[in-house]
């Protein structure tokens, strides 16, 4: 077999040269770009099997890389970013980035989380039965969740809400109703904790928002038709 590829971009020579020794004792074979444009050109001939993208870059940065790099493949990407930026996560994932690692970082983590996001998106060409609708996919198995074959990370809850209403689509649940089946048991305290949870799960949705139902005076509803 041969050996996984992956393309580092970051311009700083010391970061790259220590990520880029990591990767290659883990057996990957690395290949550097050191702006965006250089990143981009690389991108358009050759495909990868994981991306680690720096935020900021000469030339181009992380962000609108990310967004070329989704137009044409979901190569898994890796945002790279610094303490002192501030990094706006949600964005991230909606630009398709699959996870991030802040700097500095124990290269022990950030191994493992190449290692876990390739073997994720290695698993996820073989056959599951996944629940789909429309752009959102859904892997019972793993627990993973697609928009446009773009993983997004909720919270055990999250998923659990999600997963509910995917499986019974275009039905109206109340609150109570919600917090009764969802959560498992019967709530005394607050129903907004429900409110808090679809809100949550409408932000990581981003573009695709408007799945998850407001019905005024009723509750909530995945809505699967048009
Ligand atoms: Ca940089």
């Amino acid at each position: 077999m041969s050996p996984l590829t992956i393309l580092l971009v970051e311009d700083e020579d010391k970061m790259r040269n220590v990520l880029k020794k990591y990767l290659e004792n883990e057996g990957y074979l690395v290949e550097e770009a050191v702006d965006g444009k250089k990143a981009l050109d690389i991108i358009i001939k050759k495909t990868f099997d994981l991306i680690m993208l720096d935020i900021m870059l000469p030339e181009s940065d992380g962000w609108t890389i990310c967004k070329e790099i989704r137009k044409s493949c979901q190569t898994p990407i890796i945002f790279l970013t610094a303490r002192s930026e501030e990094f706006d996560k949600l964005l991230g994932f909606e630009l398709g980035a699959d996870d991030y690692v802040t700097k500095p970082f124990s290269p022990k983590e950030l191994v493992a989380r190449v290692n876990a996001l390739i073997r994720r998106s290695q698993n996820n060409t073989l056959n599951t039965d996944y629940l789909i609708i429309k752009n959102l996919k859904i892997n019972p198995d793993s627990k993973q969740v697609f928009i446009n074959n773009t993983e997004i990370l909720l919270t055990p809850k999250e998923y659990d809400l999600l997963y509910f209403l995917v499986r019974n689509p275009n039905k109206v649940y109340s609150r109570e109703r919600l917090l009764n089946l969802v959560w498992d048991y019967d709530f005394l305290g607050d129903l907004r904790t429900v409110d808090t949870h679809i809100k949550q799960l409408r932000s990581k949705l981003g573009l695709y928002k408007n799945y998850l139902h407001t019905v005024w005076g009723s509750g909530y509803m995945l809505k699967a038709g048009d």
